[in-house]
């Protein structure tokens, strides 16, 4: 069976061989999917309900049910914020882009498809290239494109970084190309941004029976003013304190919800970003080339670190590698070691939406490459 080059693979590979060894070789992954890979699987989730047709009450009730099972270490308050989070921005996302009109062609299509040597055309025996797509949508001028979602911490300014960034991603590119294999003529990639907030839940003040703040003194007595009303604010030099809780789950979503209305260009962003056949040759000849880098270091067993801050200090793997772990020791806590190496692709069916299948004349079930 051939081994499947995704992304992920290729990106860490380049990253740093140690962790590609780790990740890839080994299948050693982190057992709780971090908080960022978290938020980004629940939230696509839901975009695929809604890509498929589905309404706000639906993709909601996949979140609910993503986040049913809390993990015990996990700070239940943490996880209901976190939850919180999420349904938020998805409300927003569904507002935000309710005058936008695509028709959703197919969605989560994950693809395994041979790797062509772009010299001679023919397919590797060691490789497939593999992956899975967001989606592919008819744009408003019909044109057909893939989409990207991404939920991330970064400015969506027009001018900022990440848009010139992905002008020379490569994801993209595989995107395309394994599009353009399975059938579906491409014209352009519609990048789909959601910001993760920057603003946090906040301490709001405890009020008695009748909505009143509470301040205390350094007896703990509740404070007067003058007129004999109960004082509504704090003053350290006197020692009064107002006193405060966390935010509910439900009160940061409304903060969240309506600092999202008020700077709706803050939180979601949409581009086209363009690739030319001149792009996407280069990237098949890159993608050979990497693969014949991989299989040399798979069969020289020359698995070298990157060791830098601009590597180690963002690895998952960096307790392991640290410490001198080596295969067939024993995993510390924290780590599993998989059998399947691409998780995220296993199970996972193409969904082609009824009236689209007239559209493209395919069913990406039955890939006409
Ligand atoms: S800790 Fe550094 S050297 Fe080790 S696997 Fe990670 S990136 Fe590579």
């Amino acid at each position: 069976m051939s081994q499947l080059l995704t992304h992920s693979r290729q990106d860490a590979f380049k990253t740093c061989r140690k962790k590609h060894y780790f990740s890839y070789e080994l299948g050693i992954r982190q057992s709780e999917d971090a908080k960022p890979l978290r938020m980004g699987s629940a939230y696509h989730e839901a975009l695929e309900v809604i890509g498929n047709g589905g309404d706000l009450s639906q993709a909601t009730e996949a979140i609910y049910k993503y986040y049913d099972e809390h993990p015990n270490q996990y700070d239940q308050y943490e996880w209901e914020i976190e939850r919180e989070t999420v349904l938020r921005l998805l409300c927003g996302y569904v507002w935000r882009w309710e005058n936008c009109h695509l028709t959703h062609v197919a969605t989560e299509m994950s693809f395994n498809i041979p790797l062509l040597n772009p010299e001679t055309g023919a397919a590797s025996k060691v490789w497939d290239m593999a992956g899975k797509i967001d989606g592919i949508v008819t744009l408003e001028d019909g044109r057909l494109a893939v989409m990207e979602h991404k939920l991330l911490s970064e400015d969506l300014s027009s001018d900022s970084l990440l848009w010139k960034r992905l002008r020379i991603e490569h994801q993209i590119s595989l995107y395309v190309v394994a599009a353009r294999r399975l059938g579906y003529h491409v014209e352009s990639v519609l990048y789909d941004v959601t910001c993760k907030p920057t603003i946090k839940p906040s301490q709001v003040a405890i009020l008695d029976e009748n909505g009143a703040k509470i301040v205390l003194d350094a007896h703990g007595d509740r404070v007067r003013t003058e007129r004999g009303l109960y004082r509504q604010t704090g003053d350290t030099s006197k020692g009064y304190v107002l006193q405060q809780r966390p935010m509910t789950a439900e009160e940061w979503g409304e903060k969240l919800s309506a600092d999202i209305a008020e700077k709706p260009e803050k939180y979601y962003a949409r581009q086209e970003v363009p690739r030319l056949d001149q792009d996407l040759s280069e990237y098949e000849y890159e993608l050979w080339d990497i693969q014949r880098t991989i299989r040399e270091a798979q069969l020289n067993d020359r698995h070298y670190r990157t060791c830098n801050k601009n590597t180690c200090s963002f690895c998952s793997y960096f307790s392991i590698c640290t410490n001198g772990w080596k295969a067939g020791d024993t995993l510390p806590d924290g780590f599993v070691q998989l059998q399947n190496l691409h998780p995220e692709l296993t199970g996972e069916t193409t969904n082609v939406n009824s009236n689209t299948t007239a559209e493209t004349g395919i069913a990406s079930t039955s890939p006409t490459a």
